[in-house]
């Protein structure tokens, strides 16, 4: 086989130019989009897919702030607006273990449509960024592909948002990535239709009786102890049983995991129980497995959930996310790491962008915000090395394994992406480079947009 092949040169068409680029349009991209358009910067939102939302939308996950209790202390701003603007459309439902409401998947695709057109944000969708364009260490752009061919988008100040850190890796920044094996598990969401809820539900309240306890089959939980008898809509047993009896294959142990809310007409939405190891979500060989491999485990799962769980006898496949669900790949090395320390300690910084609830959820913890702890998020993991006008926000900000478990969490990633949109635009206007941005000035702005940062 050949190895490699060398491409001719060419001329790249310039489609757009702007102040702030924003790549990914997920929690992070889409609030990092906006709060630079609030700024008043000339914002480009980039996105490979065809809506905007990134895991909520495209891969099926709905429950924004299922981490909410009565003494959290909660974070504000634009990702407690999606909530709100969620709600009065009709976009949402009560999430069974918390004090908030999950927001319809579908539904959110249309308020993110609404709020990137009234923040004044350019919009492009079906555009995937393959590379960067750099002078030295400065980023000047990026180029896209999709339908209209390979062109060129040229910024002042580019957000990374892409949550594997696209662009800081094509940029030559510095990052980490841990070994497949260690890797958080990748997830096929799934919906079915045909659930008489009622009976379900008497199941679950006199049969099942589910705590964060039962959580365990695929990983080994510490908690503060305080969570272990708390309600936590999470079967296991269904599955361990059906795999005795053959239902589901040797090969297929991992099935478990929760349910979410359930529609008028009986559909039961965001079923997050396909927990897939040994994959990395920036390798195509990778992901095309996880996919084919994570269809066919829903579809056992779904088989077992029919011989066994009351109310589940008529189920059936309604809906695949559209894509993979990935927790974890790229993690950028920032000026600064988020430790698991700061975040288990109520961590303090001066460059604070926002705070989060003390939530942690992966990597063997289970820590929920019932008691009103929280930290706060530095400005400076938000910064990666050796490349200018380059800030990131998401999932891929730096962390350590288990401050990654609790800043990847969707409501986070807004407070993150607020900050990044914010600062990238505060440095656009002033031109200056981010490590030259006045601190102050960027909280004072922050504040002024209804951010909690202290
Ligand atoms: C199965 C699963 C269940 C989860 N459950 C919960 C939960 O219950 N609650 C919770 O809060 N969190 C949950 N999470 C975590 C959370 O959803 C993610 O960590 C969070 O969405 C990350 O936000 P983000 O904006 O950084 O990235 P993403 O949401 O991944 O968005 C990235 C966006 O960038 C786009 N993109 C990527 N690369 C490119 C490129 N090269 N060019 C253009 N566009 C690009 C993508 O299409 C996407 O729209 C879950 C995650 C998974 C996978």
């Amino acid at each position: 086989m050949t190895n490699a092949i060398t491409e001719p040169g060419r001329e790249t068409p310039v489609l757009l130019e702007t102040e702030v680029l924003v790549v990914g349009s997920g929690p992070a991209g889409l609030t990092a989009a906006i709060a630079s358009a609030r700024t008043g910067a000339r914002t480009v939102l980039l996105e490979r897919y065809g809506c905007f939302g990134g895991v909520l939308t495209q891969v099926g996950v709905e429950s924004f702030a299922w981490y909410r209790h009565e003494g959290t202390v909660d974070c504000e701003g634009i990702g407690r607006e999606y909530e709100r603007r969620a709600k009065a459309l009709g976009f949402t439902r009560p999430e069974p273990q918390s004090r908030s409401e999950v927001i319809d998947t579908e539904g959110f695709k249309y308020v993110a449509d609404r709020m990137i057109v009234e923040a004044g944000v350019t919009p492009l969708l079906h555009s995937l960024v393959v590379d960067v364009i750099k002078e030295g260490d400065a980023l000047r752009g990026v180029i896209v592909e999709g339908k209209s061919g390979r062109r060129a988008v040229l910024a002042r100040r580019i957000v990374d948002c892409t949550g594997d850190a696209d662009v800081v890796h094509k940029a030559g920044a510095p990052y980490t990535k841990r070994e497949k094996k260690d890797l958080m598990g990748v997830t096929v969401m799934f919906t079915c239709a045909g659930i008489d809820v009622a009976r379900f539900n008497r199941f679950v309240e006199t049969e099942l009786k589910p705590t964060y306890a039962d959580w365990g089959k695929n990983w080994d939980v510490i908690t503060d102890e305080k969570e272990d008898d708390m309600f936590s809509p999470y079967m296991e047993e269904v599955f361990t049983r059906a795999h005795a009896d053959g239902i589901i294959p040797g090969n297929a142990q991992s099935i478990a995991g929760t349910w979410s809310s359930f529609t008028d007409a009986g559909e039961a939405l965001q079923l997050n129980m396909v927990y897939a190891f040994g994959f990395d979500s920036t390798n195509v060989r990778d992901i095309t497995r996880a996919e084919i491999e994570g269809r066919q485990q829903a579809i056992w799962a779904i088989d077992a959930l029919r011989h066994y769980v009351p109310g589940f006898e008529n189920a059936r496949l309604r809906t695949f996310g559209m894509t993979l669900g990935t927790r974890e790949s790229r993690l950028i090395q920032g000026k600064v790491r988020v430790s698991k320390e700061h975040v288990l300690n109520q961590g303090r910084c001066a460059d604070s962008i926002g705070i989060f609830p003390e939530f942690i959820d992966g990597s063997g913890y289970l820590i929920l915000p019932t008691t009103g702890r929280y930290y706060q998020i530095p400005y400076g993991c938000q910064l990666p090395q050796r490349v200018e006008n380059l800030i990131v926000a998401g999932r891929c900000i730096s962390a350590d394994v288990i401050a990654h478990t609790t800043m990847r969490n969707m409501m986070c990633c807004a407070v993150t992406g607020q900050g990044a949109g914010t600062a990238a635009a505060l440095a656009a206007k002033a031109d200056v480079g981010f490590d030259a941005l006045d601190i102050a000035s960027l909280q004072a702005t922050l504040t002024a947009q209804g951010v909690r940062i202290d």
